[in-house]
């Protein structure tokens, strides 16, 4: 993995962060294809995706942040 890339995946790794929000689609040549931890449906994340957070897609986020909401 490029130097770069090294240092932005480190980066987001320590940021305190509940989930990796992904999308559904594909804008890079170098994403990596990956599954959401809550629904299973494949998503795509840069190739510097964080490896200690969980994966999620933006439809189960939006599901969570409802909930969240509603209380
Ligand atoms: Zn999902």
């Amino acid at each position: 993995m490029k130097e770069e890339y090294e240092q932005a995946r480190k980066d987001i790794e320590n940021f305190p962060l509940d989930f990796y929000i992904c999308g559904f689609k594909s804008y890079f040549d170098d994403d990596v294809k990956l599954k959401c931890s809550e629904c299973g449906k494949d998503v795509f994340a840069r190739i510097y995706y964080p490896r200690n957070i969980k994966i999620i897609c933006v439809e189960c986020v939006v599901i969570k942040v409802k909930k969240g909401v509603k209380k």
